[in-house]
């Protein structure tokens, strides 16, 4: 449950840092689109939140819900 938080935060805060920055969130001049690509690879590889529920969803109940 930690791991989904503290992913989707991040990618939350890289994301409103780039609407901060407007036009210049986008360009190369500022590293935040780098952020938000290398938190993109993140939410991937350690397991979206449809993922994430699904673990999450078997422990507590038992029951495996995989499609
Ligand atoms: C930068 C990077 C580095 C990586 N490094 C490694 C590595 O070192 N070793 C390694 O083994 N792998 C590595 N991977 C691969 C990574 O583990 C997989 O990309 C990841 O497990 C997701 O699998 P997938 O790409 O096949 O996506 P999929 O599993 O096809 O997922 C695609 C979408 O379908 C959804 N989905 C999938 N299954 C279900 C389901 N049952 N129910 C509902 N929704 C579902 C997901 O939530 C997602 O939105 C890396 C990936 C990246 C991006």
């Amino acid at each position: 449950m930690l791991k989904m938080n503290n992913v989707w935060v991040a990618m939350e805060v890289a994301r409103k840092a780039r609407d901060i920055l407007g036009a210049n969130g986008i360009v190369e001049d500022y590293c935040v689109m780098r952020h938000m690509n290398n938190l993109e690879s993140v939410y991937t590889y350690e397991g979206t939140h449809d993922i994430q529920r699904l673990i999450i969803g078997e422990r507590i109940t038992g029951i495996a819900a995989y499609v």
